[in-house]
């Protein structure tokens, strides 16, 4: 839970008071806020239930988990790792909103054995609130739990995982354009006069929800595509120099060799620094005699190394974590491979 949590429970506890303030008008002034804050805490503490249920499970299939987020509109657990079976990824998604209805239902029967008080005001909330929590996560596209529950179930019946994303993906957008139609659909079906508030509402939840199936769909696409993310495939190769050749000199030496790429070795042969092609590019020609390489590179962090065997996921998982335009790859030896270049990477994720 980051600190900024308060301030924002604070703003939706106030925000809240006024609708329960219109529900519930017996509830004197002061008590609404009491009422307002108190639901907002529940509330939350409901969510971590949700997301715990999901951790939990993934944790009882030896998947781990890294991080939940209890955000306001878009709490989340992050899982790592892939899923083994349809079944494991039925069971991680299907008890998040099992826990929200469970609380929901908790909290209407418990709300009966109160009198009307804060306390029925605040437990009749919880139970409005998780019912509804529950049921739209349900809502079978991604990135809504119940997205996941259909990806497992297209999973099954056609053996391919992949297919499942994308299915439960597309499922998502048709949600996403269901809930921005819907002040229309509810004016047309029902009557009812769409207010301004439900315009906004519906923006703001159709472009999470379309977002959120867009950008499962390309990481479909491209865990389709990993296998033929090979470094050896797109690796550059590199000539090493030392730090006081001259540009010009590097280049020459780099073109003789046919080679994409230099990097900077130190007295004992071991690479030390990149230097990149806009580096190279940025020195005037005239000027590339006069200047040497070790003023252009840029030195090699632990985090812009990529092993000439790791797999198209490991790859990017380096670029995601840290992003650079060229990685130096190393052979198992240790020794210098190659460079690998972010353009080359995106290009073969474009081309195929
Ligand atoms: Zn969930």
């Amino acid at each position: 839970m980051r600190f900024t949590w308060l301030p924002v429970a604070i703003l939706l506890a106030l925000g809240f008071s006024a609708i329960i303030g219109q529900q519930f008008p017996y509830l004197a002034g002061g008590w609404r806020y009491v009422a307002a804050f108190a639901f907002v805490v529940a509330f939350t503490l409901s969510v971590l239930l949700h997301e715990l249920a999901h951790a939990l499970m993934a944790l009882r299939f030896k998947i781990s988990v890294t991080e939940i987020n209890l955000g306001f509109f878009a709490a989340g657990t992050h899982i790592e790792g892939e899923r083994k079976s349809p079944l494991e990824e039925f069971a991680i998604s299907v008890i998040g909103p099992i826990a929200s209805l469970l609380v929901g239902g908790a909290a209407y029967l418990g709300s009966r054995a109160l009198d009307e008080g804060v306390a029925y005001v605040v437990v009749v909330q919880l139970a409005v609130a998780n019912l509804i929590v529950g049921v739209t996560n349900l809502l079978p596209g991604l990135p809504l739990d119940g997205g996941w529950v259909l990806r497992a179930f297209v999973w099954k019946l056609t053996g391919n995982m992949h297919t499942g994303t994308i299915a439960a993906a597309w499922a998502g957008r048709v949600i996403a354009i269901a809930v921005l139609a819907a002040p229309v659909i509810l004016e047309e079906v029902f009557g009812r006069n769409p207010t301004l508030i439900d315009f906004v509402v519906a923006l703001a939840v159709g472009f999470f929800l379309w977002m959120g199936s867009t950008a499962s769909l390309m990481q479909a696409r491209l865990k389709r595509k990993l296998p033929a993310l090979q470094v050896r495939a797109l690796a550059r190769r590199a000539i090493a120099v030392h730090a006081g050749t001259p540009v010009s000199e590097a280049v020459r030496r780099a073109a003789e060799a046919q080679a994409g790429a230099v990097v900077v070795i130190d007295g004992d042969g071991k690479p030390h620094a990149l230097v990149k092609e806009a580096a190279v590019t940025a020195v005037a020609p005239n000027q590339r005699p006069w200047t040497t390489v070790g003023e252009v590179a840029t030195r090699i962090s632990a985090g812009h190394i990529i092993g000439v065997n790791d797999t198209g996921e490991e790859i990017l998982g380096t670029l995601r974590k840290n992003p650079a335009s060229e990685y130096l790859v190393l052979d198992t030896h240790g020794q210098v491979y190659g460079v690998l270049a972010t353009a080359d990477v995106e290009q073969a994720f474009r081309s195929r």
